[in-house]
Parts: structure tokens; C-alpha cells; sequence
């Protein structure tokens, strides 16, 4: 489909901004500019033929948050009535209703993948390239926001599995969960104990024969509460006066226990330890099944809705086993022990394969952007990039509290842009300032990929805190023009 180069074809569309992925950050993004730049032109372009990202690509049973919903909504919409941990399908609905409210569910084209973008110093245009179904397109915009999330959505991480092939009954991966796929009356294994399996184990257990979670090693599992003990309260007043009460509530909460529980670490744990052994039946190994080797919040710490997971194993429904596999066979899953777990169906809940930036290769003036050798600026923009902002959640807290805080930055932004007539900015890397791992995160979907990864630096404005708090100063309140921004 390329036409010839020689001839000058038309000039490609042109827009001000243009918004990467309509997932819950694109679509969010896209409201706040349309709210505070109504005047710039404006496209949303999504890879897929659908809204909603992560929440409409997983489909598999028991599919929910394990953020509350008081502060993974929007702070600028609230989540209405005092469900704190939301289905998939209600999420999926609340950000598709936010998106039609603010309009901007007209802005989406659909089935456009972004594959590169080129800045070009000279006009300070990004040239973009979109694959439409296999056909190539070309616009131009004056600003991106990338909102592609974190991972490929094209298939998951899987690790080896020895002597699958041997397998007679089925293997699937939560995300590509088979409509059809019947486990009711089945026995079924889950590999993994991140937050998917611990999902997925309570949800088949409900009518599987028997569901068994064989992980390798153990990770922290808390119960709270499924409904907001407040936000319950808080019922009768109108959502405008109750969220913001609720809201700060999970967010003061959520930062007390990230800081207590790596500045006291034992004490965390201990408390963790308590609460798991106490819903637990006491021929259940706490320490074999639910005491990690690492500390809290090393790796992503998994919640689960008024202890659903402990209460499908004290049913009797599901069990877990602390294991590695030795081989597959043609009933199932012999382990290095030599126990033999028989299943008709094995789900491989081993997690995702990061893929930084929707995949897009960047380039400047036509040099291309090795993203190991950039540095994050406030963790939203890269040094060296111009015009180029980019929303990556909290690891710790809920994604939306730091996807929230960069589209207000991208306002901020523009607005100074204006202000100084200029029509660019980049961040410009500072001498002396030391590189560190982009993420300071031991889960492996993150130390498979951080060789790949933008670094961060060991001061601010370069370091990625992780802490809404210290983030609502960086990115809300400081200057723009901090001097290590340089506008042109
Ligand atoms: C199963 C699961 C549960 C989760 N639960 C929570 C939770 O409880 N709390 C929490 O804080 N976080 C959670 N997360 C993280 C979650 O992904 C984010 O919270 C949030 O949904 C991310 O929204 P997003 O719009 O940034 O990214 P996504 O939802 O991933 O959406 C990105 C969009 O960009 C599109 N896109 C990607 N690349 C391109 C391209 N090159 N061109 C065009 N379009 C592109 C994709 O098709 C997609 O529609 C969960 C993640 C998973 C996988």
C-alpha cells in the first residue's frame, strides 16, 4: 500500500494532541484536555477494535480490581456506592460511561496501532505511523500522550513447561480465557500465586470439582473488605461530599502501610502472618504456603475481597501447593517432590510480558531512541524526547492516583507552553546525577524487562518516588519551568 515516494502525496492530518491507547488512562487523559484545552485538536488512537484496555481484554472468572475503586476512579469523577473492590465488568462500564459523559468516546479511532513516531525539530511536529488493518497512515501531532499501559497484549508471559506436549487436557492463559471453556465439575491447576491465580482460584473453585494453586514460591495475601466500612457510612450523602472523604481515607491508608511496611518490615509481616493463619485450618502450612522470602511490597502485594481465597480453602473447594514442576504427564502435573497433581485443565496464571510504551519506536530527527539510555523525568517524561509525555501507574497504590496526576501535568503543560510561546519541551539530562533501575520492584514481569527500561536518577526531578503524596507536590503544584526543562 505505500505510495511512491517520489510524489508529493497529501499533507498528513495534523492534530495538537494525540492520545495513545483508550484504556482507562487514554480516555481519562483524553477528558482532561478536552476540559482544560477545548480549543486544540484532539484524537484518541486505540490499537484495538474496542474501549477499556485491561478491562476488556481479561475475561476470566472473577475478574476485579484489587485497588479500591475510591481511588482507582478518576478523582474528577466519583465511584458511586460502597463497592471497594469492583468486578471487571463494572470497571470496564464506569470508564466507557466516563468516556461518553466528557465525549471523548468520539475522539477513539479504533484498529489504529501506533508503530513509530519521529520527532522533527524543524516543524516540532511528531511524525506518527499507524498500522489500520494493514494499511500504513501517517499524521503529524504537536504533543503525544502514550497511555498504551505497561503490557504486550498480545500474549502473556509463560515460562518453559516441561513435557507439556504430553498433556491431554486443556491449557489456557487468563488472557486469552476461552468463552466456551467449562470448568464446572473439572479438576483444575492454576500455576502462579500472583494476583490473577489468587483471583482465578476462589472464583473456579465455586464449581470445579477441586482447584488446586501450585506456585513455586509464596506471596503476602490480605484480606480486606469487600465494601468500604465508610463509604457505607457515608451512603446517604451525595457522592460529591462522600468520595473525596473516602478517597483520602484509602489514599492516607494505603501510603501509612507502604511506609510502615518498609521502614518496619518484620512487623508488617508479622501482622500479615496473623491475619492469614487465623482464616486458615490449622492443617493448612502457613509458613510453607503464605510467608514470602522477600519483604512487603517488594513485589506487588495481593488483596483479596473479605478473604475469598482463605474461605475456598477452608471449604475444602481448593487447596495449595508450594512446588516446582518436575514434568507434565498425560494426566496432569508430576512435581519435583514427586507428587502427582491430576487436572483437566491447567491455567497458566505466570503472568504478563511487559512491553514498554505500546511497543512504538521512537526516534528524534530520525535517531532512534534507545530507552535505556533516556532518563525519567517525574516518571512522565523521558530526557531527550521532546513534546512527549507518558502515563505509568503506581506499582504500590492505585494506577489511576498517578494517571490522574500526569494528565493534569499534560494541562499544566500546555498551558505553560502557551504562556511562554513556546512550542516545545524536552527534558535535558543533568551531569552528575546517578542512574538507577527504572523500578525498584523485585516482580518478575519487571526484572524480565528493566534492561529495556527508561533509568531513573538518584534525585529529584529524575526519581520515581512511588508516593501520591510527594507526587501531588512534583507534578501538581511545582514549577513547570524548573530549569531542567528546556523550551524552544
Ligand atoms: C488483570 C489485571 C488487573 C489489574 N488490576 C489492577 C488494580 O486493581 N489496580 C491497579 O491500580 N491496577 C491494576 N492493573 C493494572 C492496570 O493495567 C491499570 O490499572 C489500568 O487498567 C491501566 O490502564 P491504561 O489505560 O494505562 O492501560 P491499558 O488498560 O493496558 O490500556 C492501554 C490501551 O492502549 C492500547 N495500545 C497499546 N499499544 C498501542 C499502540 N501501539 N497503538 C495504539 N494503541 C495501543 C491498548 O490496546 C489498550 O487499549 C491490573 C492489570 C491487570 C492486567
Amino acid at each position: 500500500m505505500s505510495a511512491d515516494p517520489t510524489t508529493p502525496g497529501p499533507a498528513p492530518e495534523h492534530v495538537d494532541v494525540l492520545v495513545i491507547g483508550a484504556g482507562l488512562s487514554g480516555l481519562g487523559a483524553a477528558a482532561q484536555l478536552r476540559e482544560h484545552h477545548p480549543g486544540r485538536s484532539l484524537a484518541v488512537l486505540e490499537a484495538r477494535d474496542v474501549s477499556g484496555g485491561t478491562w476488556d481484554l481479561f475475561r476470566y472468572p472473577g475478574i476485579r480490581s484489587d485497588s479500591d475503586m475510591f481511588t482507582f476512579g478518576y478523582r474528577w469523577r466519583p465511584w458511586v456506592g460502597d463497592t471497594a473492590l469492583a468486578d471487571g465488568a463494572s470497571i470496564l462500564d464506569y470508564v466507557r460511561t466516563v468516556a461518553r459523559e466528557r465525549g471523548v468516546d468520539r475522539l477513539v479511532r479504533y484498529g489504529h496501532r501506533v508503530v513509530s513516531a519521529d520527532w522533527d525539530s524543524a516543524s516540532a511536529r511528531w511524525r506518527v505511523r499507524v498500522d489500520r488493518g494493514g494499511e500504513e497512515l501517517t499524521l503529524t501531532a504537536g504533543f503525544v500522550h502514550c497511555c498504551s499501559g505497561y503490557y504486550d497484549y498480545e500474549s502473556g508471559h509463560t515460562p518453559e513447561l516441561p513435557g507439556i506436549e504430553r498433556y491431554d487436557g486443556e491449557v489456557v492463559h487468563p488472557q486469552h480465557w476461552p468463552e466456551d471453556l467449562d470448568h464446572a465439575g473439572k479438576r483444575v491447576v492454576v500455576i502462579g500465586s500472583g494476583a490473577t491465580a489468587i483471583t482465578l482460584v476462589p472464583a473456579l473453585a465455586a464449581d470445579a470439582k477441586h482447584v488446586t494453586m501450585l506456585q513455586r514460591s509464596p506471596t503476602y495475601v490480605l484480606s480486606r473488605p469487600g465494601r468500604d466500612p465508610v463509604a457505607k457510612v457515608l451512603d446517604r450523602l451525595p457522592a460529591r461530599l462522600a468520595f473525596p472523604v473516602v478517597r483520602w481515607k484509602n489514599i492516607l491508608q494505603a501510603v501509612a502501610f507502604y511506609q510502615v511496611a518498609r521502614r518496619r518490615p518484620g512487623v508488617v509481616k508479622r501482622l500479615i502472618r496473623s491475619g492469614v493463619a487465623a482464616q486458615l485450618p490449622p492443617e493448612v502450612d502457613v509458613d510453607t504456603h503464605f510467608r514470602p522470602s522477600y519483604d512487603p511490597w517488594d513485589q506487588r502485594l495481593c488483596f483479596v475481597p473479605d478473604g475469598d481465597l482463605f474461605r475456598a480453602i477452608r471449604s475444602g473447594g481448593a487447596s495449595v501447593v508450594t512446588d516446582t514442576i518436575d514434568t507434565f504427564t498425560e494426566r496432569g502435573i508430576r512435581l519435583a517432590s514427586g507428587q502427582e497433581l491430576e487436572a483437566d485443565v491447567v491455567v497458566t496464571a505466570t503472568g504478563l510480558r511487559l512491553l514498554p510504551f505500546g511497543g512504538i519506536a521512537l526516534s528524534v530527527d530520525g535517531e532512534p531512541v534507545t530507552l535505556s539510555e533516556t532518563m525519567a523525568y517525574k516518571a512522565l517524561m523521558l530526557s531527550g524526547v521532546p513534546n512527549f509525555v507518558y502515563t505509568i501507574g503506581y506499582t504500590n497504590a492505585s494506577w489511576t492516583l498517578k494517571a490522574d496526576l500526569v494528565s493534569e501535568y499534560v494541562a499544566r503543560l500546555l498551558r505553560h507552553l502557551d504562556e511562554r510561546g513556546a512550542r516545545s519541551v524536552v527534558p535535558v539530562r543533568e551531569p552528575g546525577v546517578g542512574e538507577r533501575p527504572f523500578m525498584d520492584f523485585q516482580s518478575g514481569y519487571v526484572l524480565r524487562a528493566l534492561d529495556r527500561l527508561p533509568r531513573q536518577g538518584d534525585r529529584a526531578p529524575w526519581m520515581l518516588k512511588q508516593n501520591y503524596l510527594t507526587d501531588v507536590r512534583t507534578i501538581r503544584r511545582d514549577r513547570i519551568d524548573d530549569g531542567v526543562l528546556r523550551f524552544t
